[in-house]
């Protein structure tokens, strides 16, 4: 693998990797580009003690442009796109409608509530373009290519993890239209925030509680009861386990575990990388089949905090559809919105014997 840093021409960083390791790219961005906004800013929700990122100027951020106009795909005879290549394998890239940037400014506000605090929106938030393909899913993907992917999110990890305030760095793709994708090309993107996410800190403190209760870890005793049990298990590799967890929010939901336990996606060994690849793209496949159209998902990694002295963290994948029927979509109603208060109209045992039966 080889990895080139080049600047945009609003000074936004862009990464390239590629399987070559004699691939030259192109270092100079010849648009013209107004700055970036760096207007967002944090206000913490004082009843929940969560904070709340506010970005109004995303709402002008390119919406479902047509194929010709993709802002994701490499330049070519003349249109300039947000990669100043003619191809590439892998790249990342600053988001050009950030809602958290390192450059955020401390927020102006008239009449501040003294119980809202508020701060500059800092942060990261980053493009990853998983092929040059537009068409090309996830999927799809060859298993070099896909490894290439996971070795551009363990560099971007380590290397956001290591910017001064970060405390959380996020993976994540999410496909389909049905759940808010504004841009088709096949495309996932990283948030590197200065705290620790609501679920991220919910689970460290989980985590902590069980290991003062039983002295175990609950993340290892969860993954070995599910090997144990079987019945939800969908897919399983020399390295990783897939399985529907046993109390699923989602009508589709599988989560992916390293059997060895490590924090973060750079812990992981080339064993491990390779083999969750093959475990990965043999999972979406099956959930493109499970109604014969393309499911619209979210991938998310959970990934331990920046700084976990504690070592409470455990990575893994959590892969979750809104689709609970071919012709229906589950939205999230008044008990779900109102209460955070799942219902859930299908047993994860079904489900995983579906995703199993493909
Ligand atoms: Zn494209």
């Amino acid at each position: 693998m080889k990895k080139t840093n080049a600047t945009l021409a609003d000074g936004r960083e862009i990464v390239y990797f590629d399987l070559d390791d004699s691939a030259v790219r192109e270092l100079v961005d010849p648009r013209d580009l107004p700055a970036v906004s760096t207007a967002s800013q944090f206000r913490l929700d004082p009843l929940l003690d969560e904070w709340v990122a506010m970005a109004s100027h995303r709402q002008s951020r390119t919406f479902l442009p047509p194929d010709e106009e993709c802002p994701l795909c490499p330049s070519s005879d003349g249109r300039h796109t947000e990669i100043p290549a003619s191809d590439y394998d892998v790249v990342t890239f600053e988001n050009r409608f950030p809602s958290l940037s390192t450059a955020a400014e401390p927020p102006q506000v008239d009449a501040p509530n003294p119980l809202v605090p508020m701060r500059p929106g800092f942060g990261r938030c980053e493009v990853v373009c998983f092929s040059s393909d537009h068409n090309a899913r996830f999927a799809d993907l060859s298993a070099a290519q896909a490894r290439l992917v996971v070795d551009a999110w363990a560099d971007r990890t380590t290397e956001l993890g290591e910017l001064d305030g970060v405390e959380q760095v996020f993976c994540f793709e999410s496909r389909g239209k049905e759940i808010g994708v504004t841009l088709s090309h096949p495309h996932g993107q990283i948030y590197a925030y200065p705290y620790l996410t609501p679920r991220s800190s919910r689970m460290v403190d989980v985590a902590a509680r069980y290991r003062k209760r039983t002295g175990g870890d609950l993340h290892t005793d969860v993954l070995a009861a599910e090997r144990e049990a079987r019945v939800r298990v969908v897919a399983e590799s020399t390295h990783w386990t897939a399985f529907v967890p046993a109390a699923a929010r989602w009508p589709v939901e599988v989560h992916v575990y390293p059997r060895r336990r490590v924090r973060k996606i750079p812990d992981l060994d080339d064993a491990e990388r390779d083999d969750f690849v093959v475990l990965y793209l043999d999972l979406l496949q099956r959930l493109d089949r499970l109604y014969d159209s393309p499911l619209p998902y979210i991938s998310a990694w959970h990934q331990g905090p920046v700084v976990d002295t504690e070592e409470l963290g455990y990575l893994h994948l959590q892969l979750f559809s809104i689709r609970r029927a071919a012709d229906k979509l589950k939205f999230l109603a008044g008990t779900e919105s109102g209460m955070n208060a799942f219902i859930t109209d299908v047993l994860p045992e079904d489900v995983a014997r579906r995703l199993r039966d493909i």
